[in-house]
């Protein structure tokens, strides 16, 4: 099996003060043989850790990316122009992006094509609300959203975050994460066929310290969307070490 990755997604939080010492530290103590690891601020700092991150093995992400290379979208940023700051990876689909934004699967399906034509590797978010996974139906609606998002040829990683565990504190239970990360094997091989065996599927939801040997032991996890604690220095490198 590959390298595990972590992600960090820091979501609205970050001061140039603050990330700077934050990235300083991370690099100071990535462990050597580290999974691969990336931050994902916001895109103003993009410009500052590109600098303080160039040569170290801690990558640069973004939260978003246009499905444009550039034109008359006020108020948003391309790919191309991430690629301009060092940015490898772009997180596309997050649930906080589909609900505060009305992202479509179709939207981020978009995204996710011109961040690949500009040389970043996407990490597009698939995840069930509380009241589908107690309904029973969640494996139809993450099957349409892995249909929905994921474009043809997908040279990325998907992560499932059921959004019930975003920022609650709850992460999924192992044998929840287990199942799931079995039905989403499945389905990405019947959709991609030979392909769908070597897509990166990371868990993301309240991974933390203490339960992330845990979750990243689970066959089929490849990696973990880390919110909250990838904020905090001990936290995030705690968890990759378990990995
Ligand atoms: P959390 O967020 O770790 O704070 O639950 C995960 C995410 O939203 O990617």
């Amino acid at each position: 099996m590959s390298r595990q990755l972590i992600a960090g997604n820091w979501k609205m939080n970050g001061t140039r003060q603050n990330a700077q010492g934050l990235a300083q530290a991370l690099v100071a103590r990535l462990p050597a043989d580290a999974a691969d690891v990336v931050v994902c601020p916001p895109f103003t700092l993009l410009p500052l850790l590109a600098d303080s991150l160039a040569g170290t093995a801690l990558a640069l992400g973004a939260q978003d990316c246009h499905k444009a290379p550039s034109g008359a979208y006020t108020g948003d940023i391309s790919a191309t122009m991430l690629g301009e700051f060092g940015v490898s990876y772009v997180i596309l689909g997050h649930s906080e992006r589909r609900q505060g934004h009305g992202e479509l699967d179709d939207t981020v399906r978009e995204k996710a094509i011109a961040a690949t034509k500009a040389g970043l590797t996407p990490i597009v978010c698939i995840g069930e609300t509380e009241d589908q996974r107690e309904s029973g139906d969640y494996t139809d609606v993450l099957g349409w959203q892995i249909k929905g998002s994921l474009p043809d040829n997908f040279a990325g990683v998907l992560a499932y975050e059921p959004i019930w565990a975003i920022g609650t504190g709850l992460a999924a239970t192992t044998e929840q994460i287990a199942q799931t990360m079995l039905f989403l094997r499945e389905e990405l091989v019947r959709q991609f066929g030979e392909a769908g065996k070597a897509i990166k599927i990371l868990y993301g939801g309240s991974v933390n310290a203490d339960n992330a040997a845990a979750i990243l032991g689970i066959p089929e996890v490849g990696g973990a969307l880390v919110g909250g604690a990838s904020l905090d220095a001990d936290a995030f490198l705690s968890i990759v070490s378990a990995a």
